[in-house]
């Protein structure tokens, strides 16, 4: 179920601000179109007549948004200057309903979550993503993300042979106990092997399996067989492509990236459509700064998708931020 939102009055605007800042990982990110070390994004900031101020984030990503940063901070320029709306841009519809609502939960002077959704809980369980080449090393870093308190671990897969993969699985589910597991292959198994594969991760209780195959017609002939829910995600950029994945019945669970979506309304449109169709909402990262980490995660509260835990313990990742820097304690996101 998710949770309907209440109106909010459009907050009084006096000033606004447009400003680039370079995020750099602490070491680089693989992604799914290469390897990068840091990352331009762009900072809208609203000034209201009393001096408070909102701050949104315009977070682009090849593969996952269709704008870079130069296109979105034009975006963002023009709305500024004649209220153009940002269409082709969803980075800079993120980072305008943003703060937008940033505006608005200050104004009130309560959390934006318990603003949207009066009583949305202040705690955000967060998923911890794993990373480690050898078993020992992925079951060494999954026991100590469970030991700092993580209910949920992440695993990336299809990078290499399966046969690692597996040997990797096993060794972190015997490492986090009953802790949940999910896997993320990025699309990276070919339509033929991935039956197979599922069929071999049947034993280790795997909560989800993110983006086996690619695209949205093959994930639909996997799942149809698979004994391992699947989710959606890079295969969703737009409302149409998550109307395409509940029409060919593609996933189970449709993971949701705020920043590339448009925003949080946006996203919040989305997660109750995909909710209406009896899909399983995630709300993650795309890896930005803990502006729009934060964005997401009142989200991810307000909605009232906390169960699978959001995949938002990313900020650690960054070396510089936008924001004071949203980190997970003890497993959870603290939003008062
Ligand atoms: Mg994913």
């Amino acid at each position: 179920m998710i949770t309907d939102f209440v109106d909010l009055e459009p907050p009084d605007v006096r000033e606004i601000r447009v400003d680039r800042v370079t995020l750099a990982y602490r070491s680089p990110m693989v992604t799914a179109h290469g390897t990068i070390s840091q990352r331009d994004v762009v900072v809208l900031t609203l000034v209201d007549g009393e001096g408070r101020f909102g701050r949104g984030e315009a977070a682009p990503m090849t593969a996952f948004t269709p704008e870079t940063a130069d296109e979105a901070e034009r975006a963002l320029r023009r709305w500024a200057d004649d209220g153009a709306e940002p269409t082709g841009s969803p980075t800079a519809r993120a980072a305008i309903d943003g703060a937008l609502l940033d505006l608005a939960a200050q104004a009130a002077e309560r959390p934006l979550h318990d603003l949207l959704a009066p009583g949305s809980p202040s705690v955000v369980p967060v998923s911890a993503l794993v990373v480690g080449a050898t078993p020992d090393e992925a079951a060494a870093a999954a026991a100590s993300a469970v030991a700092l308190g993580h209910r949920t671990v992440k695993v990336k897969v299809a990078a290499g042979p399966f046969e690692a993969d597996l040997a990797r699985l096993n060794a972190v589910r015997d490492a986090i106990g009953d802790a949940r597991l999910r896997i993320d292959a990025n699309g990276g198994w070919a339509i033929d092997a991935a039956p197979r594969h599922l069929e071999r991760l049947a034993d280790l209780e795997i909560e989800f399996v993110e983006e086996p195959v690619s695209g949205l017609d093959a994930l639909a002939v996997v799942r149809a067989a698979s004994p391992i829910p699947l989710a959606v995600d890079e295969s969703i950029a737009t409302p149409e492509d998550l109307d395409r994945a509940i029409s060919l019945a593609s996933a189970d669970v449709v993971v949701l990236k705020p920043s590339a979506m448009g925003g949080p309304l946006a996203t919040a449109a989305a997660a109750r459509t995909a909710s209406e169709a009896g899909l399983t909402v995630v709300v993650t990262s795309l890896l930005e700064g803990s502006i729009g980490i934060g964005a997401a995660a009142h989200l991810a509260s307000a909605l009232g998708a906390l169960d699978p835990a959001p995949g938002l313990a990313t900020a650690g990742l960054l070396h510089t931020d936008n924001a004071p820097s949203l980190l997970p304690r003890h497993g959870v996101l603290h939003l008062d």
